[in-house]
Order: structure tokens, then sequence, then C-alpha cells
């Protein structure tokens, strides 16, 4: 498999595939641009070696095609409203086609010059793109002669621009940019490679959400760390009190026979014995601190307590490699954030102790930062979707397109 730091893209026009699916406020101004930075060095990497760079991108879920978008409709979804700060990001000005692989970019396309930059138009105002259209895919490989993948928040998506586009070009005329290869890297490191303790963290609001991430968890965790709102449900699934706390009582089953099947495999689950409980859903609302599996009726538990904390923190502490996906209680209200604060402190103690840890998921990830330790973790992941469905076990076509069956994980290449 090439990896990008091997091709030398002098006078090649790369076709770069990345996520810009950038926050726009009223004014239609990027709020924030942490996805544009990440694909960066991806496309320096290429104008530096004296190539071109075609890059395209979804932009949000527009129903409108690129028809009625010409005629002015849902104008805010064009990553037009890209180019000015692409433009600063990269120090040069960007061209841009109205279009995806038809007249427009196809000229521009062919017609760059080393160093040059073109932005297509959103891929999503083609309704072929979300079908995994085979023709809408070849249109789009005619614009490059090399086909480049650093979208890895789409990898888990089969679609036309992360997937089928590869299958015109040649095994060596293929590759991940530096994000999606970052990315791959750490993943497999903690799912094949994990120094042992392996430690997962796994929170947020509903166990449906995480079944399948936790049973993959179970074949290749020591200890598994269960908090947030999903924990009621294993407490009210073995017999505990949890007042109006977060359940779902259709997963109750679920939830015994996941600990059930962890006994079995020796995995270690750790519930939070206790709860900050409130008596509403409000940061003003009356607190206590109770055991988790007996809390009051018109009470509910919306962070770990001290004890939970405590015995978290000596697992996560003992650990030599953390996966990190969900809060461990409403983090957003601040009288609810003591459990996820301190459990990230841990986590970054532990690996400035010497353990790996990959910190994924939306959640998680804006806890990370809202704490400011976002530089004292091994990894964040950027894919929500992707993430999870990567670590659930599954084999995400974005990643698979560019493999061949031969293929081992480059080890990383920056
Ligand atoms: P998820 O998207 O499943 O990772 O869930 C994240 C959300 O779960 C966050 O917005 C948290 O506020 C919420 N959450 C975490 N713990 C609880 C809890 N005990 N009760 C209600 N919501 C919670």
């Amino acid at each position: 498999m090439t990896t990008i730091n091997q091709f030398n893209f002098k006078n090649f026009r790369a076709l770069i595939r990345v996520d810009f699916n950038v926050p726009l406020n009223d004014q239609l101004e990027i709020t924030d641009d942490t996805r544009i930075r990440a694909a960066l060095p991806t496309i320096q990497k290429v104008l530096k070696d004296g190539g071109a760079a075609i890059i395209m991108t979804h932009f949000g879920r527009p129903k409108s095609n690129l028809q009625s978008v010409k005629l002015g409709a849902e104008d805010k979804y064009s990553t037009r409203h890209l180019i000015d700060h692409l433009g600063k990001l990269l120090d040069r000005p960007i061209q841009f086609a109205d279009d995806c692989g038809s007249e427009a970019s196809y000229k521009l396309a062919k017609n760059l010059k080393a160093g040059e930059v073109l932005l297509l138009e959103n891929t999503r105002f083609y309704e072929e793109e979300t079908k995994g259209d085979e023709e809408f895919a070849q249109m789009l490989a005619t614009l490059g002669e090399v086909y480049v993948n650093d979208a890895f928040g789409s990898a888990h998506r089969a679609h036309s621009s992360t997937t089928q586009v590869a299958k015109y070009f040649a095994t060596d005329k293929k590759m991940f940019g530096y994000l999606m290869e970052a990315e791959v890297v750490n993943a497999e490191k903690v799912l094949h490679q994990a120094e042992k303790p392996f430690t997962a963290i796994v929170g947020g609001a509903k166990v449906s959400d995480k079944i399948l991430i936790l049973e993959n968890l179970l074949n290749i965790a020591n200890d598994i760390i269960i908090g947030g709102g999903m924990a009621y449900t294993f407490f009210k699934a073995q017999g505990g009190q949890i007042g109006k706390s977060l359940v779902e009582d259709d997963k109750l089953d679920l939830a015994k026979s996941l600990l059930m099947k962890a006994k079995e495999k020796g995995v270690q689950i750790h519930l939070p014995v206790d709860s900050v409980a409130a008596d509403n859903f409000s940061n003003d609302a009356n607190i206590k601190t109770t055991n988790s599996d007996n809390i009051e009726d018109g009470w509910m538990g919306l962070d770990i307590g001290p004890n939970a904390i405590d015995a978290f923190s000596r697992v996560i502490l003992e650990s030599k490699t953390i996966l990190w996906n969900g809060p461990m209680g409403v983090f957003e209200m601040t009288n609810f954030s003591k459990g996820t604060e301190t459990i990230a402190k841990k986590v970054a103690e532990a690996t400035s102790n010497g353990a790996f840890s990959l910190i994924g998921g939306g959640d998680s990830v804006a806890a990370i930062n809202q704490f400011h330790l976002n530089d004292q973790v091994s990894f964040i992941s950027t894919g929500g979707g992707a993430m999870l469905e990567y670590f659930e076990g599954k084999k995400l076509p974005g990643i698979e397109a560019i493999k061949d069956a031969s293929d081992e994980i480059p080890h990383g290449s920056r």
C-alpha cells in the first residue's frame, strides 16, 4: 500500500477527499475550522512536492440537487463559503468549480499547474454521492491522477467520493492522507496491539448506541468502566432502584447478558457505585450523593459519585492502554461535571506515566477540550460515527477501498 510520505506528487494532480463539514453562523462565517486545519498537512504535502490539489468534500446535508442550487436554493450548503478561509490557511488563491466532475471542474482541473488549488462544489449536491453511484465516482476520478482520502469522519459511508472513486485509481495511485493514516494507525494499535492492562471507558446517554462497541470490547479489553446515563440501565437490570434516572427498559435483558458475557470472558466491568443525584435535570436542582442502585423516587443520577471516581481512577492509573468514548455525567452542567473532569485528568495522568490513550466520540472530545487536556492524551479521534464503527470491529468502506487484500496498515509516515 502506498503511503503519502512515499509518494512524490510533483506534476501530479491529486484528487483529495477531505471532511470540511464545518459549522457556519448566520452570516455564513466559519465558527470552528478544526476540520479544515486537520487536513492541511496533506494538502500542503501535495503542493510542496510540486503537485496540484483538487479538493472535494461534503458540506451539511442539502436536499437540493446542483440544478436547483444554481437557481439559488440552499446556498448555505455551497462550499463557496469556504474559499476565503481556505485561501488564507494555504496562503494562495483558491479556484472554485461549481460542479463535481462535469464541465466546469473538468476544464479547471485539467489546466491546474503545480502549486494550484481547486475546490469543488459540495459533493452532496449530487444525489448519486450518497448512493455510492459508480458513474458519478468515475466522473470524479477523471479530475485527478492520484486519489488521496483524508476524510476519516466519512470513512464509514460507502459514498461515491469516499469509496467507489478509489476503484478508478491504480494501487500505487491511491492512498490515505496524513489525518486518515493517523486515525487508522492509532485505532489499529488499540484494537490489535494494545499493551495490557487495557481499560475501555464507555459513557454517555444511551446503552443502545454503545451495544456493539461494548460487545467488541469484551473481546479485547481487560476492564470496562461504564459511566454516564447508560449505567442506570445496568443497575435496573440487576434489580436496583434508580429513581427517575435515564433508563432504556427494552435493554434490560441485553445489559444482563453483557454482564454475564463479561464474567465468562474474565473482563471486569466497573459500574459507578455511587452517583450525584438531582431532583431535576437542571444545574440549579437540589443535589445529593447516593448509592447508584438505591436512588430515591423523584431523583435522577446525573454524575458519578466520589467513591466511583476513586474506584475508576485506580483502574485507569493501572492501565497501559485506555480507550475513552462518552462522558461520565452531564458534564455540560458545572454541578455534574466533576466525574467527567476527574476521569479526564486521570487519563492524562496515566498517559504521562506511559499509557497510550485514545479519546473518541463527539462528547468525550468536547470534554477533553473543555478541561484543556487535549495535549495530554495520546490521540484524539476526529471521527464520531466512523470511530465508533471502527471500534465496533466493522470494516469501514472508505478504508477498505484504499487497501488491497494483502495490505498491512502503514505504521505512520509523518
Ligand atoms: P452520547 O452522545 O451517548 O455519548 O451521550 C452524551 C450525552 O449524555 C451528554 O450530552 C451528557 O450530558 C449525557 N449524559 C451523560 N450522563 C448522563 C446522565 N447520567 N443522565 C442524563 N444524561 C447524561
